[in-house]
């Protein structure tokens, strides 16, 4: 990462936790390696990004459904999937420092500390490595049955297809999305939130007929980047990278990654699989139920194919405050400190703010009433040019300010936040003015 890079990074991370979007889990003892805490702004951003999501790729389609399973699944599921056996990377030890490192990604470690006279690591042979996070079901030791948590929440999709599909009424083509953790012991989490080991993940799992799977691929592709242009990514900061055949994962016959152009490169954000009829296969195989269904006027019985949209939440979050902040200079020759984000996905959507302490009764109602139906920050202290940076900062987008002459007019003054521009407008239309503008694509 380019030193500039790097200055971003850290002011990043001291912002989040600062202002309370994410800092380390367990911070009294120290914090523990590639696990974080996202505080009362953090969980707004995310569960605005999840529910966003669900809108678009559940709710607002006939042909998918959603699903909440478990985090632990039969351990026969990961046999079946093949991450038992598959499910990790190569990694190798230096015996000087004792850091571990992925064999693939030996040319981004830092020098060695530990050895005199060279910088070099000295490496052990590389070792297969399962990221797959182990634990025991049961109170005795003995009778106790290892398990896993799921390194990705798609599996219980497909073995719950069957029930999920009988019950919804849905056939082929149809969907099953899902969000919710995974864990995956990660050698070297790094890079803030973007390689974790317990993250989230908005998964689809899109069942066709194998002659459909290329047509919906592209399908999902074009959904998926309209998506991500939607919630605000800039053009220039996303790409698509199809992968070469060599990189293909055992299960998967095509993939695109979704890329966010991070301070330290260009890095995936979402995947998009074609996984062919692999998993339902397997499945089928391990448990000894058909997973193939008929169609009803052809009588053709068949393994429906899987196209997988799979998008990091955390991995999105961190990209969406990069994305979205800038320090950005101003004609008095001070820097204020904002965050772009679309008001869809602020944490506070609207900021209440009365000129004087003298008005705080009446700016408080208002507040109370906003809060039925927005995500809504009041705050009375200090002076208003002040309170106005504290919610560019988080990303506030319109701060609402209760003046004297509300008191007779019945009209607040409405600041936004990107073009600092003032409007006053009837308290009394404010809700639906709101809407409107939470609603605006870009
Ligand atoms: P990478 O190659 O970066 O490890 P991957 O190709 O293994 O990622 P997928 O298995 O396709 O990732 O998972 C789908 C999405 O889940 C990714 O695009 C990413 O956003 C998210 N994700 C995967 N691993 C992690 C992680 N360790 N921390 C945070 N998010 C992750």
């Amino acid at each position: 990462m380019s030193q500039q890079g790097a200055a971003r990074m850290e002011e990043l991370v001291s912002l989040c936790a600062r202002r309370g979007f994410v800092f380390p889990s367990s911070e009294i003892y120290g914090g523990i390696n590639g696990f974080w805490d996202y505080g009362p702004l953090g969980v707004e951003l995310k569960n605005n990004l999840k529910t966003f999501w669900w809108q678009r790729v559940v709710r607002e389609r006939e042909d998918v459904v959603g699903l909440d399973s478990s985090i632990i699944a039969h351990p026969r599921t990961w046999e079946a999937s093949g991450h038992a056996e598959h499910f990790g990377d190569l990694m190798v030890d230096c015996r000087a420092c004792k850091k571990r490192f992925r064999a693939d990604q030996l040319d981004e470690a830092e020098p060695c500390p530990a050895r005199q006279g060279t910088s070099e690591h000295d490496l052990t042979e590389p070792r297969s490595f399962n990221l797959m996070l182990e634990t025991r079901i049961g109170a005795s030791e003995d009778a106790a049955i290892r398990a896993w948590l799921r390194p990705e929440t798609c599996q219980s999709i497909f073995t719950d297809v069957k029930r999920v599909r009988e019950a919804a009424r849905q056939k082929i083509p149809f969907g099953i999305a899902q969000v919710g953790k995974a864990f995956r012991n990660e050698i070297n989490p790094r890079n803030f939130t973007f390689r974790s080991r317990e993250f989230e993940q908005a998964e689809l799992e899109f069942f066709v007929h194998p002659a459909e799977a290329e047509r919906w691929f592209e399908t999902w592709r074009d959904e998926r980047l309209r998506f991500h242009r939607e919630i605000g990514f800039a053009k220039s900061r996303l790409r698509t990278r199809p992968h070469a055949k060599q990189e293909l994962a055992h299960y998967c016959r095509a993939a695109l990654d979704v890329e966010f152009l991070f301070p330290f490169g260009w890095h995936e954000i979402e995947g998009i699989h074609q996984r062919g009829d692999w998993d339902l296969r397997r499945h089928t195989e391990y448990s000894g139920k058909d997973l193939a269904v008929t169609d009803e006027e052809t009588k053709e019985h068949f393994l429906p194919m899987v196209v997988e949209t799979s998008m990091g939440i955390d991995r999105t979050c961190l990209a969406l405050l990069l994305n979205a902040w800038e320090e950005q200079p101003l004609p008095d020759g001070e820097t204020r400190s904002v965050l772009h984000l679309h008001p869809r996905l602020a944490p506070v959507q609207v900021a209440v703010l009365p000129l004087a302490k003298k008005l705080a009764e009446p700016a408080g109602r208002l507040a109370q009433r906003l809060r039925r139906r927005f995500a809504v920050f009041y705050d009375e202290a200090g002076n208003i040019g002040r309170r106005y940076r504290r919610q560019d900062e988080i990303g506030t987008p319109f701060c609402v300010t209760w003046d004297f002459d509300s008191e007779t007019d019945g009209k607040v003054t409405v600041r936004d936040r990107d073009s600092m521009a003032q409007e006053r407008i009837a308290a009394q239309a404010l809700p639906g003015w709101l809407v409107e503008k939470l609603e605006e694509r870009p």
